[in-house]
């Protein structure tokens, strides 16, 4: 079987697999929400995000994804936010790039809490909704998850392309279906300097009136 093949698929069988999956933002996971329903895997949902700043922002993120979770009855747990403990990971590359190590750190810092998660809650699959948006780079966040999971003996990730399939398409379609906020930075005070001083000029999908993309 071709690589891209295997990781299309679940780690574990229907039957075996209890998946976690962390979720950054309502956007990002409505097409993956929608897709895993559909092949009959019913995942927990996890949001952990300790980048997200202001808390009012994260209390908008949060809550557009607790309610789309609500309409397919899925669990949705939500991680405790310590915003001064990401800051401590994200020390020394205040101003690096995004898709840069502050932006590695940050994946591995909540993929990391999400594996504790899983492991402590008996889960053994985890993925995350990181990866469905074109402006997040495949090549840290499957590391950084392959990571994550490797310290947890017994825990597999998942490492599916989630832009395959039709589900970059549908993840557009799904947000204007929903209505969902969809923010115009990534979430950290670092992205949201960057996109003010962008302006209107940044270069995003722009979907919604109220901005453009997730997680840039
Ligand atoms: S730009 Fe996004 S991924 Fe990068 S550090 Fe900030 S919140 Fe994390």
């Amino acid at each position: 079987m071709h690589n891209r093949d295997k990781d299309a698929q679940m780690p574990l069988g229907k039957e075996e697999a209890r998946l976690l999956l962390h979720a950054c933002c309502a956007p990002c996971s409505g097409a993956i929400i929608e897709a895993l329903v559909k092949e009959g895997i019913r995942p927990a949902v996890f949001f952990s995000n300790s980048n997200i700043v202001p808390s009012s922002e994260y209390d908008l993120r949060r809550d557009e994804c607790r309610r789309y979770c609500d309409k397919y009855g899925l669990d949705f747990i939500e991680d405790e936010y310590s915003h001064d403990d990401w800051r401590v990971i994200a020390s020394g590359h205040e101003n690096d790039p995004e898709r840069g190590e502050r932006c590695m750190q940050c994946f591995r810092f909540r993929l990391h809490r999400a594996a504790r998660y899983a492991h402590r809650n008996g889960y053994n699959v985890l993925a995350t909704t990181l990866a469905s948006s074109r402006w997040k780079d495949l090549s840290q966040v499957n590391p950084a998850g392959e990571w994550a999971c490797n310290l947890f003996p017994g825990l597999r990730w998942w490492p599916r392309n989630w832009r395959k399939g039709g589900l970059q398409q549908r993840r557009g379609e799904i947000i204007r279906e929903q209505g969902f906020y969809n923010q115009n930075y990534c979430g950290c005070e670092f992205s949201l300097a960057s996109s003010r001083a962008a302006g209107s000029s940044i270069s995003c999908e722009i979907i919604s009136p109220v901005n453009n993309d997730p997680e840039i």
